[in-house]
């Protein structure tokens, strides 16, 4: 990272682009001073402290660069060098991701764990268990075991297309890039090897989720321990069984949220598109794709504009249909129930709806 630094930071013209598509807030930052500050051993002012901590790492500063550097990871680096006096918001998620928690913590996370197994009994032996029987499918939703009505119809559709599949769930756990995201590379590292080791136990052919941060885990793992299964977002795993699926029609139009990662890192943005084609038309937003704008979870709270840019969002939305479809668990629990003026829906919902307009899951 600090060689990669360097050499992106000796690319920089200067030319201001990365800042100008920069949604999060930040006040009088001039590239020079952004990059000195990225410098591995220098100090980093207040100003861009601040900056720093709401970056949301969504990457929107990358396809805007004519030298290709990568604004996002040098921004990332900072956070890296800043690690030691992360922001309260920052240090509590690193908190309830921990995995070796002890004495009172320990004990708070046990009741947790046995009040959502009471709450949601239905799911409660995917919530810390290790599959280990062998599977084609294995559907991790990590820590979003948590997010029932998700979880739910996304088992409601798998069973529907009926490929044997297992489910690894996480309440206490994550798949690290979250710690990748605040800055914390060695945790990032750790818990990424930790799901690495709990996918081996049942050999899947293909791993499925829902959520963009999961998706990018499960794809850093595949390219460092070289494993042989593939990995689809549920949309497009969903897709490759579309024929199964009535041909119905559920809204005039439908506009799309693209994720940073799934749509604008990793370039998988058809499956949705599609998704919506089959039971929809889909109206594109002027922010769609690479220009896509972020949920603004990743900056945990700290950018005091997140609710303020997200609205703003939702008006992008607003003005192109009355229907914004979420690809990713993050973005859909972000934006919905923020606006009763435009549906904010899951896209998965689309699917469940037509089974339940053809009569159930059958
Ligand atoms: S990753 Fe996003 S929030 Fe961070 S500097 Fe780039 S555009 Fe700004
Ligand atoms: S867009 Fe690229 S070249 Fe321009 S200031 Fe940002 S990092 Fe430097």
């Amino acid at each position: 990272m600090r060689k990669w630094v360097s050499h992106d930071i000796d690319l920089c013209i200067g030319c201001n682009r990365c800042m100008e598509a920069c949604p999060v807030t930040k006040k009088h930052i001039t590239i020079a001073d952004l990059n000195m500050a990225t410098e591995p051993e220098t100090e980093v002012p207040q100003n861009i402290i601040d900056f720093s901590f709401n970056c949301v790492q969504c990457g929107r500063c990358v396809p805007v660069c004519p030298a290709g550097a990568r604004r996002d990871y040098m921004v990332l680096f900072i956070k890296y060098k800043l690690r030691a006096q992360k922001p309260g918001k920052y240090d509590k998620y690193i908190q309830i991701k921990d995995q070796d928690k002890r004495g009172f913590e320990l004990m708070k996370q046990k009741l947790y764990t046995t009040y959502m197994k009471l709450k949601h009994r239905d799911l409660r032996q995917y919530m810390g268990s290790v599959p280990s029987e062998n599977k084609e499918i294995l559907f991790y939703p990590g820590c979003y075991i948590n997010s029932p009505e998700v979880i739910r119809r996304t088992m409601k559709l798998l069973n529907f297309v009926g490929t044997p599949y297992n489910i690894l769930g996480g309440l206490n756990t994550c798949c690290g890039i979250p710690h990748l995201l605040i800055g914390e590379f060695e945790l990032a590292e750790k818990n990424m090897d930790l799901l690495h080791a709990k996918i081996n136990r049942s050999t899947p052919k293909i791993v499925i989720t829902g959520c963009a941060e999961c998706f990018e885990a499960l794809v850093r793992i595949k390219a460092k321990h070289k494993t042989e299964y593939d990995i689809l977002t549920v949309t497009e795993f969903l897709l490759t069984h579309r024929d199964k699926f009535p041909k119905v029609r559920l809204r005039p139009n439908i506009t799309l949220h693209d994720s940073c990662r799934i749509t604008r890192r990793y370039n998988r943005g058809e499956a949705p598109r599609k998704a919506i084609e089959m039971f929809s038309k889909l109206v594109e937003m002027e922010n769609s794709r690479e220009k896509t704008l972020c949920c603004y979870y990743w900056n945990m709270g700290h950018d005091g504009a997140n609710d303020k840019n997200r609205k703003k969002r939702l008006n992008e939305a607003r003005g192109k249909s009355k229907t914004l479809a979420c690809d990713c668990i993050t973005c859909y629990e972000k934006y919905v129930g923020l606006d009763d003026g435009i549906e904010v829906i899951d896209i998965l919902e689309l699917f469940e709806e037509a089974l339940d307009k053809e009569g159930g899951a059958r």
